[in-house]
């Protein structure tokens, strides 16, 4: 499949690693658009996008947003964050394998969208 995503869990495409464990890969987008701006994906492509929860992957989901967790801790997001998944042509997805991003650093806009 090409995916640009599972090109960067196989390390063909290099990432600047924030996490890693068996299931899930977190890294820096390469676009940041707030001080801390990470992606936080499934390294087996379970899913295209949100739209494709369903009760067989979403112990895996359950497991990333632990992660989430996690990292933002360690990223030191105390005063609070944002987690954005985009799915499908209106949410202006753009890479077709599942993932969230991590927002935070900054005071996000009251504009959702
Ligand atoms: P989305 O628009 O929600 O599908 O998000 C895709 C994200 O992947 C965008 O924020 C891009 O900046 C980011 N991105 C694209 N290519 C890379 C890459 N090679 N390494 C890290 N992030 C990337
Ligand atoms: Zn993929």
């Amino acid at each position: 499949m090409d995916c640009l995503f599972c090109k960067i869990v196989a390390g063909e495409i290099p990432s600047t690693k924030v996490y890693e464990d068996e299931f899930v890969l977190a890294f820096k987008d390469i676009n940041p658009m707030a001080p801390v701006h990470i992606l936080v994906i499934p390294k087996q492509h379970i899913a295209d996008s949100a739209a494709d929860i369903t009760p067989e992957n979403s112990a895996a989901i359950a497991h990333i947003f632990e992660i989430i967790a996690k990292i933002a801790k360690e990223q030191g997001l105390d005063n609070g964050f944002r987690v954005v998944t985009n799915s499908g042509e209106d949410a202006l997805q753009t890479v077709s394998h599942i993932h969230f991003h991590i927002l935070g650093g900054k005071k996000m806009q009251e504009k959702l969208a």
